[in-house]
């Protein structure tokens, strides 16, 4: 079943039981906590809140989400894309548990001819919140799930917030059994490789307090008005129904592989560095699209760094399969037809979204091209030195002045038979965010001490490309 399909089954299932179609909003909403919309329930924040009456008392939707958080999942994983679609369905103070689980139920469970996603009962599992006693006794009461296929699980995956005092409540998870040759017997707790996460249903019923129920703390009321918010994965189902190994490969992302394979004369499945590359390369340039379809352009900070982070892997990993032309107005062609019949404004604004690429990948070609002439220098003299080991300062050098990101100096390095001094290079990563650190406190006390940022102007000048390392290290 086509992605497509899938979307509008969901969709369809929801309209037939009097949920209202909203249309997906924008990836960037004003919300100052949150970078990217990462939830279809973002949108719906104010009928949650109870900041504004909801319009209807039920409600359907198909949202863009990017998850940055998840960059470093994508390729090794087979569940993790940065730009995914999450379908959903919202009850403002209408149903509740039960309905929520029933509608969820007869989705996945009735058969393709009726409608439904045709999966099989038997490899269904579920997880509740610890002390969710109610939400057990209706999987077993609606769906017959036997008890072993409903397991308990902690506040940290199974209990929700929006990470202030507010409402929050428990989540059911819903499970597919993906079969014994893809890890441990047990259920999702044991296996979340094996079990496939695809829908989240959160039941929202209380009021939080300053400490979260995520962390075993009692909430301090109930809600006047219980809520219902889910969200399924498009692509995690689309991944079961297309009989594929990973979202990946599912039809709207695997194009850009075929692309990637056709420019590199490599083949996808033969070697497994290689695959988590081609990955790589659909997945970030399928995001890359999305985000400056929705006006996103590449930058220092923020929402701008994300994506030029994101493009500039593709260029990176590209390289590494080999392939030194400019590839990314090709890869975002092969997206937009992918994606333009679900999102028409990808077709409409194609020239636009092509042009910002063109730019980035230009920019980043001309870095590469000096930090891999200094490199090379570097490599030589290490070399002929009679060492094996590429200085940490040099790595830095190439970091810090030349905007050569840290894993692909590594992956030179052993292309060469090198290694690198990373423990120096982190440690002088550290005194430079040191320095950062005291340069932001100065300019936010606006009296500072400035002597340390002049000392790091002097050293290094402004490099024009802070950070990338750091942020690719600590993202999760
Ligand atoms: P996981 O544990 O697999 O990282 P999650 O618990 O973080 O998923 P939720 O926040 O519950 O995910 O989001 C609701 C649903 O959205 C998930 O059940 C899953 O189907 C889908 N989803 C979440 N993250 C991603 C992603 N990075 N790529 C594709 N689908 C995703
Ligand atoms: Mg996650
Ligand atoms: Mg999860
Ligand atoms: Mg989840």
């Amino acid at each position: 079943m086509q992605t497509h399909e899938i979307r509008n089954r969901f969709l369809t299932h929801f309209k037939n039981a009097g949920h209202t179609e909203v249309p997906s909003a924008s990836l960037i909403l004003d919300d100052p906590n949150l970078l990217f919309v990462n939830a279809g329930m973002v949108q719906f924040k104010p009928y949650f809140l109870g900041e504004a009456p909801p319009p209807y008392p039920t409600a359907t939707s198909v949202q863009k989400c990017v998850r940055t958080g998840d960059i470093d999942e994508v390729g090794k994983t087979t569940r993790h894309n940065t730009f995914f679609q999450m379908a959903g369905n919202f009850s403002f103070g209408d149903y509740f548990k039960a309905g929520a689980i029933e509608h969820a139920w007869n989705l996945i469970t009735s058969s393709q001819d009726d409608g439904g996603y045709g999966l099989d009962p038997d490899r269904i599992w579920t997880t509740v919140y610890l002390d969710d006693d109610e939400a057990i006794e209706l999987w077993r009461k609606i769906t017959g799930l036997p008890d072993e296929r409903i397991q308990r699980r902690d506040g940290l995956d199974n209990y929700w917030d929006m990470g202030v005092p507010g409402p929050g409540g428990p989540c059911s998870e819903i499970y597919y059994d993906r079969g014994a040759e893809f890890g441990k017997e047990g259920g999702p707790v044991v296996d979340e490789d094996r079990y496939l996460e695809i829908w989240n249903l959160v039941f929202m019923q209380d009021v939080r307090g300053e400490q979260s129920p995520k962390y075993g703390h009692k909430p301090i009321g109930t809600l006047p008005k219980k809520n219902i918010d889910t969200g399924m994965g498009v692509e995690r189902v689309a991944y079961l129904l297309q009989g594929v190994d990973n979202v990946y490969e599912t039809d709207l992302v695997r194009p850009v592989i075929g692309k990637a394979e056709e420019m590199s004369n490599r083949r996808y499945g033969a070697d497994h560095t290689d695959d988590v590359r081609f990955r790589v390369i659909a997945d970030h340039a399928r995001s890359g699209v999305m985000l400056i379809g929705d006006g996103v352009t590449p930058g220092n900070e923020g929402r701008g760094y994300v994506l030029r982070r994101l493009l500039r892997r593709i260029v990176r990993s590209v390289r590494l399969l080999g392939v030194d032309e400019p590839v990314l107005p090709e890869f975002a062609a092969v997206v937009r037809d992918a994606m333009g019949p679900s999102y028409p404004e990808l077709v409409r604004d194609f020239d636009r979204i092509s042009a910002v690429m063109k730019t980035e990948e230009d920019a980043f070609r001309a870095t590469l091209t000096t930090g891999s002439r200094i490199f090379d220098v570097a490599a030589s003299q290490t070399k002929d030195s009679g060492s094996k080991v590429l200085a940490g300062d040099k790595a830095f050098q190439l970091h810090d002045t030349y905007g050569f990101p840290i894993d692909l100096t590594l992956e030179m390095a052993s292309e060469q038979g090198l290694q690198v001094d990373e423990n120096r290079f982190r440690e002088l990563m550290e005194e430079q965010r040191q320095r950062a650190k005291a340069d932001a406190a100065a300019r936010k006390t606006g009296h500072g001490d400035l002597s340390e940022y002049r000392k790091v102007l002097e050293q290094h000048g402004e490099t024009e490309f802070l950070g990338y390392t750091d942020l690719q290290s600590t993202a999760r």
